[in-house]
């Protein structure tokens, strides 16, 4: 009797939080619509595989020096990312080739993800079905061809009387919300990551209902296949908890039990921006003044010792953090945003956060910092009206008075109606909508150049 072959997809993640989470939830699910997985990850930031017990790890050599990793500085970490692992990558992929081959299996595809833009080349060299996935919003991705588009028309640096005028093609985005490359070395990276063109296609973390029309002018551009299966934490049915570098502090799910309904405001910035200490405490005297409770994580390396400060605040914002406060290293936030008791969320708007938060129909003060940030803010304030645009400026009573139109305001009571009626949107995505469909032609795709 012919053994039947199984088909095995390798998935190349680079090591940053918001890019490994969601390539380690596709891996869950793409293993369980039946293919055997094996994640190619760093030496460092890597993910704990006794938190994934169907899938298998390889370390693969990035060619980073301790300096470089704890430089933080991203753009140089992936330019060499990028440099170094070509050809790491490829022995580490003839021998699955050669090992699969003695086991009755296949390397069906590799899936890499969009800031490794060299796996590109070694893809075609080894002829392997290849397939990228986008960890950013389609809509964000529009924005780069609009940044190159008018910078070779002089367009940037950008005059102030620019900065507020609407991109004709990209509107309600501004200007000032497109992401502005100033030095040569990201512009190079975006450029080479533009450039992918994927054998079998794309797959987004996003969903028809958030933004089909970006989703389809992309297909325009790239006319590659297509596959927006997000929100992948819903689908893989996985928070970001199996793969986060800090260790999660469940303690503030117990806080959260004793708050009421909707009470609590979320404060955190992800896994990269950050508060100085002067902001900090502008952030505390707001949070206090505002009489709400709230639930805050303070990274570790933000601030030396974080009860010291809390100790040299004023008497009040000390009190109020006492009775209506928790402070946490890093939170479990998938299950923060899904607690009853959150009813708002302080973000940077990082793509992951923003998925997370509408999934949950949780929605955002918007404090976006850099990158994508500023396109997801817009697309919460100005096109899914489920995000507060406020004057960002860190003084307490500007901070006082965004977190109570959010939290008390008639204004955050709509938003939060329309995050719940986008939650059932998406969830009827997933559930049986064009997610589900999405995922079905992705795996249709990759067993057909595989047969
Ligand atoms: N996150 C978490 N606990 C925290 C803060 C963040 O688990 O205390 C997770 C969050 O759920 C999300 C990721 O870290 O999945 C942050 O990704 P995002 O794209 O929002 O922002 P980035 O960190 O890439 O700026």
């Amino acid at each position: 009797m012919e053994t039947q072959i199984r088909h095995r997809l390798v998935l190349i993640p680079p090591p940053f939080q918001g890019h490994l989470t969601p390539m380690l939830q596709l891996a869950t699910i793409l293993h369980s619509k039946g293919f055997s997985i094996t994640v190619a990850h760093a030496h460092f930031n890597s993910p704990d595989p006794s938190n994934h017990p169907n899938l298998s790890f390889l370390p693969l050599f990035y060619g980073l020096s301790d300096t470089h990793i704890s430089s933080k500085n991203i753009v140089d970490i992936t330019a060499t990312l990028n440099t170094k692992c070509v050809s790491p990558l490829k022995e580490l992929l003839v021998d699955q080739i050669e090992k699969a081959n003695k086991n009755h299996e296949k390397i069906a595809c590799i899936i890499y993800d969009g800031l490794m833009y060299s796996i590109d080349s070694v893809a075609r060299e080894l002829n392997l079905p290849n397939i990228v996935l986008r960890t950013t919003s389609a809509t964000n991705l529009l924005t780069y061809h609009a940044f190159f588009q008018r910078q070779s028309s002089g367009c940037f640096p950008l005059k102030d009387s620019m900065s507020l005028e609407l991109v004709p093609e990209l509107e309600p985005l501004r200007f000032k919300d497109l992401p502005i490359f100033n030095s040569d070395i990201i512009q190079q990276q975006i450029a080479k990551t533009l450039a992918i063109r994927p054998s079998l296609g794309v797959i987004y973390n996003t969903v028809d209902c958030l933004e089909e029309e970006s989703l389809y002018r992309l297909q325009q551009v790239y006319k590659v296949s297509f596959f927006p299966i997000g929100p992948l934490h819903m689908i893989a049915e996985e928070y970001s908890s199996s793969s986060t570098f800090v260790e999660q502090d469940y303690s503030c799910i117990g806080w959260l039990n004793n708050q009421e309904t909707k009470s609590v405001l979320y404060v955190s910035l992800g896994s990269i921006a950050s508060w100085d200490e002067k902001e900090l405490t502008e952030v505390a005297c707001g949070l206090a003044n505002s009489q709400q409770n709230f639930l805050w994580v303070i990274r570790p390396g933000t601030i030396n010792d974080v009860s010291e400060w809390v100790q040299s605040l004023k008497e009040e914002v000390k009190v109020a953090i006492a009775e209506r406060g928790c402070i946490v290293k890093w939170a479990p936030q998938g299950e923060v945003l899904a607690h009853q008791a959150v009813g708002g969320f302080w973000s940077h708007c990082g793509w992951n956060s923003t998925l997370e938060s509408l999934c949950e129909g949780v929605p955002i003060m918007c404090q976006p910092h850099f990158g994508d940030q500023r396109v997801n803010a817009r697309l919460l304030s100005h096109v899914w009206k489920v995000g507060l645009e406020w004057s960002n400026v860190m003084k307490g009573d500007e901070i006082e008075g965004a977190v109570r139109r959010l939290m008390v305001n008639q204004e955050g009571k709509e938003m939060r109606q329309r995050a719940l009626k986008l939650k059932n949107e998406i969830g009827l995505a997933v559930k049986g909508g064009s997610s589900y469909d999405a995922l079905n032609d992705l795996v249709k795709s990759i067993l057909s150049v595989n047969l």
